[in-house]
């Protein structure tokens, strides 16, 4: 899960990590409220958005006078901000961060993420900070500076250390850079963190060390441990039906194509999406149902792969272990009620693939109750043929 980068700044704060004062603002109002309530002569009108690449695209303003924050706000809120990491559709600016303007003397980067080779934390560094990252990643790689942690260990002062001096932090600044790496990788770990990132940290005038920006990205599995981060969740900032299926305890990722797929088991699902690629289709999703299905959470499973008419077609490829094929099925017929008129049809073709548990109760049920458009697959292979032949056929009529 990721949150805006006020946010973030809180939690980082919360850590001893040290930020510029800023107050978040959702009105032109309240932006130019927020900006006299913090102290300094520059202030920064900042785009709230869950991406990053905002200062290259006009989403950081620096502002020295109340009619320049009120411009500055007006301009931004409501616009669709388009950076290298939102895509060309952009994302709309619905929040604003007012900030205390920082003397930037240099600008790094610094950043902690899970190592999956090592089974590490891995610190990085940079003396390249700044909006060029990627950049420096890919050209000149040796500029970037890793610190290996040990789990069980955590961060060791002289890890800190180590990296301060390669960064060439001047004298007066490597303590405070050693404390906010030490800050830093607390708030990774107590948050449960797969991702602490700031670019830029920098050197001010004034010879202090400070996060300027903020990125932080929590483990979803971990979420449960911590509801205040949980929160934090703005879910305009998410694809709405990924949303919806956290809702639902469903585990759904959106992969953009047409061919849906419903599977219990990830393992399942994975392979799943990789046949009908096999057979030529484009998987619309990745859809885990888990091992404790409901009719009601099929019911809805359904209603959320043919939201706005992503679907053209819907692979069904149940293995019914702890799940009940029986209630698989069920959840089929609920849905088939819930979405249709006649409450015995589907809008697209769906191909089922039952085994395991209960599963000619199951079969029964779907030839008790006959739905339009539901058409049984013996196998795997042959149901992912099925669907993906039937969204082509389809695709093909409509010109
Ligand atoms: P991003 O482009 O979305 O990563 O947004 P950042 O928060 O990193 O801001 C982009 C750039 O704006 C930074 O690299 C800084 O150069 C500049 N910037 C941000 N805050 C300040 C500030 O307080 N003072 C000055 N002078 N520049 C700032
Ligand atoms: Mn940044």
């Amino acid at each position: 899960m990721n949150i805006h980068e006020y946010q973030s700044k809180a939690v980082l704060r919360s850590y001893g990590v040290t930020v510029p004062e800023g107050k978040p603002a959702f009105s032109v109002e309240e932006a130019v409220k927020n900006a006299a309530e913090i102290p300094g002569d520059v202030k920064v009108v900042k785009a709230q958005i869950h991406a990053g690449g905002r200062g290259k695209a006009g989403g950081v303003k620096l502002s020295h006078s109340p009619e320049e924050v009120r411009a500055y706000a007006q301009e931004l809120l409501g616009k669709i901000l388009v950076t290298k990491q939102t895509g060309p559709a952009g994302k709309q600016v619905n929040r604003l961060l007012i900030e205390a303007g920082s003397h930037i003397r240099k600008e790094y980067y610094l950043s902690f993420v899970i190592d999956r080779q090592t089974a590490c934390v891995v610190m990085m560094g940079s003396e390249e900070g700044g909006m060029e990252i990627e950049q420096v990643a890919a050209e000149t790689p040796e500029k970037i500076i890793k610190e290996y942690i040990d789990p069980a260990v955590g961060l060791l002062p002289f890890q800190a250390s180590r990296m301060a001096y390669a960064l060439h932090f001047p004298a007066e600044c490597i303590r405070k850079a050693e404390k906010l790496m030490m800050c830093l990788y607390n708030a990774f770990v107590g948050e449960d963190c797969s991702l602490a990132e700031i670019n830029p940290l920098v050197t001010t005038e004034e010879g202090d060390v400070v996060a300027l920006d903020a990125k932080l990205n929590f483990d979803d599995s971990a979420l449960f441990r911590h509801p205040e981060i949980t929160e934090l969740r703005d879910a305009s900032e998410e694809d709405p039906k990924e949303s919806a299926a956290a809702a639902a305890g469903l585990n759904y990722v959106n992969l953009g194509g047409d061919v849906a797929c419903m599977v219990n088991g990830a393992g399942l699902a994975m392979a799943t999406v990789d046949m009908i690629k096999f057979y030529g289709g484009e998987p619309a999703n990745f859809l885990d149902v888990g091992g404790d299905s409901t009719p009601e959470k099929i019911a809805t499973a359904f209603r959320i792969m043919l939201a706005g008419g992503q679907a053209k077609g819907i692979f069904v490829n149940i293995f019914g272990g702890i799940n009940k094929c029986d209630l698989v099925a069920q959840g089929i017929v609920d849905a088939a009620k819930m979405v249709s008129e006649d409450g015995h049809s589907l809008p697209v073709p769906v191909v089922v693939r039952l085994e395991g548990t209960n599963v000619e109760r199951g079969r029964e049920i779907l030839k008790e109750t006959p739905i339009a458009n539901v058409i049984m697959a013996p196998t795997m292979e042959g149901g992912a043929e099925t669907i993906v032949n039937l969204v082509h056929a389809a695709e093909k009529q409509e010109g």
